[in-house]
């Protein structure tokens, strides 16, 4: 069976010494000091590897099943998830207002990263749960948020997103739901959603659909679109359940992975449903809990691919394959293990020095999502926003390619199932396609945020490396081997935008044919930021004396690695998107 161990010592290295979150000056973030941050990651990790993980591999054997309407979860999944309830994990940053711890968002990520790297499947049923409180929270009236949210916040009701329909997914303009107005207020919903996870299961009370409809009067495409709460059971006023509502599951899919969390057909007929915040304005809500997904899957990404890389290292530790060719290593065994190979170092340093810049890059993002929220900060919520795309499509295609190459470290032991290691790929694979699909988060990155606001939060990211760099360049240990390289990948990402302002203009292909390859780019640059940052830390750390000396070793050559063989890369993504369309869109539709 895989093993799972929280990387406790990684994650507060970034949250105590990187982000520096108790001098930070964010609401709330004075309480998150070494001890107690170190307490709450302990308790996480705890749940994460005696409970969830260990269902892992047996709920993606089992999966969910469908009898008679009602879904049934693998063995185990109800258990671990009473627990998970009973420890207050769901409302760990959720409003106390409504039951909630009240923590910050950054801390709640770093809680979710073990939850997800120990058992994906199971604690998508909580994710989505947290992102429609998000949207109840931001967009409900008080009504529904005294209605709904101190269910959700304690897990014994838990939520969905509804936005797909067999004929569309990214282009929701084509939707056909429709929502009558009723007299009382309420709508009647009638459609079909499909892919919907979560959307039908036995662990909780009561499930809270936030579905996407047409509501007469909006026009076409995605004006149209309002957003409504659709309860699985009506709920009384005086807050116990009422009569089952019209919204029933119709299958639940065959798929690659994440088998242990039920992917619905959702049939929607004459289904009651509340309108959540104003009419026509329904994708504007729903962005709330799509934002918050976003960087969800981006860090779903990460998590599998740290899972699977240390499974690749204990692997790699014992398994006898070959010797090495600077000397033998284990000279009283008849091979040494593949670890002395450098084609495997290779792949565990990819793995590793990936996973680490990804950790550092998301809780940075939770750090700037808390500045806005908390601070009301807005060069924060500009960050975030142009950095969304990046942290959801760059790190969930590294993260498959992660899990796949600690995959790789078994030989053929890692491509049947016994060892758990294709779990991990298959189940990091949908990352790369849910919440909107790789392609579609470029688009966005190019298409809308770099030219948001006047291009000033592209700006205002370029300033911060450049300030970073500058404030640093007296760092003689750190020159060489991270300042020269971030600031010749950052040169090849501006060089890039230059590239689109001079040819977009002129054929908007010229933007999209590179857009892939240029959020590609900008994850590495924000990646070798994040290294920069890191190696600061660990040097100063150094400087003083440290106890933990080989901790920090260890944290600097990794970064090295990253920097002198990934974000290169930067030069190979610049040269494709200079040479524009023509090669792209080179061939007519039939000649395909
Ligand atoms: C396991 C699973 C769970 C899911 N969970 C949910 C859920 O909970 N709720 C929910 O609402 N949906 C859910 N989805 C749906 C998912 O979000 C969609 O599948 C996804 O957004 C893509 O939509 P599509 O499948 O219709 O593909 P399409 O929109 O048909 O896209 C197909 C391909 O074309 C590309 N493409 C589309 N338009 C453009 C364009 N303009 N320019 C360039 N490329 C383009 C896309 O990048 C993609 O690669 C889930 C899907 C799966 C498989």
């Amino acid at each position: 069976m895989p093993i799972y161990t929280a990387p406790t010592k990684d994650m507060q290295f970034v949250l105590q010494e990187v982000l520096d979150v108790t001098g930070s000056g964010i609401a709330g973030y004075e309480e998150l000091d070494a001890e107690f941050t170190s307490a709450v990651l302990e308790e996480a990790g705890k749940l994460a590897s005696e409970v969830l993980a260990p269902l892992n591999a047996s709920g993606d054997r089992e999966g969910c099943t469908l009898e008679n309407g009602v879904v049934r979860t693998p063995k185990g999944f109800k258990d671990a998830y009473e627990q998970m309830k009973a420890g207050g994990w769901m409302g760990l940053d959720c409003d106390p207002e409504y039951g909630g711890q009240g923590m910050p968002y950054v801390l709640a990520t770093a809680v979710g990263e073990t939850f997800v790297s120990a058992n994906m499947a199971f604690n998508m049923y909580q994710g989505l749960t947290h992102g429609a409180y998000s949207a109840i929270h931001a967009h409900g009236s008080d009504l529904q948020k005294t209605t709904y949210l101190p269910k959700m916040v304690e897990g014994s009701w838990t939520g969905t997103m509804n936005l797909t329909e067999p004929h569309c997914g990214t282009d929701l303009g084509l939707m056909r739901t429709k929502a009558d107005p009723q007299d009382d207020g309420s709508y009647k919903i009638s459609g079909q959603k499909i892919f919907i996870s979560a959307g039908e299961h036995d662990l909780s009370d009561n499930i809270i659909h936030l579905v996407l409809a047409k509501a007469p009067g909006g026009g076409e495409g995605t004006k149209g679109i309002s957003l409504f709460i659709v309860p699985k059971f009506l709920v009384n006023e005086d807050g116990s359940l009422g009569a089952r509502n019209g919204v029933t599951v119709g299958n639940i899919e065959e798929k690659m992975g994440i088998h242990a969390n039920s992917t619905c057909v959702m049939n929607y007929n004459d289904a009651t449903g509340y309108l959540i915040g104003d009419l026509h304005k329904g994708m504007r809500a729903m962005f709330t809990m799509m934002n918050e997904a976003r960087i969800g899957v981006g860090l779903q990404g990460y998590a599998q691919a740290e899972a699977a890389y240390q499974n690749a290292v204990a692997y790699a530790n014992d398994r006898l394959q070959g010797r090495d060719v600077t000397g033998v290593k284990n000279p009283d065994g008849p091979a040494d293990p593949l670890i002395v190979h450098p084609d495997i170092r290779r792949s565990l340093m990819d793995q590793k020095s990936f996973v680490e810049g990804a950790r550092a890059f998301t809780f940075w993002g939770a750090n700037l999502i808390d500045r806005a929220h908390r601070n009301g900060d807005k060069e924060a919520e500009g960050l975030i926003s142009l950095m969304t795309p990046v942290i959801k499509g760059f790190q969930t295609d590294k993260g498959f390619e992660m899990a796949v190459q600690a995959q790789q470290v078994y030989g053929g032991h890692g491509y049947i199932e016994e060892h758990g290691m294709s779990q991990f790929a298959r189940d990091a694979r949908i990352t790369q396609i849910y919440e909107g699909a790789n392609g579609v988060q470029a688009l966005d990155l190019v298409g809308r945020k770099l030219a948001a606001d006047g291009g000033k939060h592209v700006m205002a990211f370029f300033d911060m490396v450049k300030t970073f760099i500058k404030d640093n360049e007296g760092n003689a240990a750190l020159k060489a081997d991270f300042l020269d390289p971030l600031k010749a990948a950052s040169k090849d990402l501006q060089a890039a935008g230059m590239y689109f302002m001079q040819n977009g203009m002129k054929n908007p292909n010229n933007a999209l044919a590179g857009s892939y390859d240029f959020m590609h780019m900008f994850g590495h640059v924000c990646l070798g930021l994040m290294w920069g940052r890191m190696a600061v830390a660990a040097q100063a750390a150094l400087d003083a004396g440290a106890a933990d000396e080989a901790f920090y070793k260890t944290k600097l050559a990794t970064g090295r690695y990253y920097m002198a063989r990934h974000l290169p890369a930067t030069g190979m993504h610049l040269a494709r998107i200079n040479s524009g369309a023509d090669t792209v869109m080179a061939l007519a539709a039939n000649e395909f």
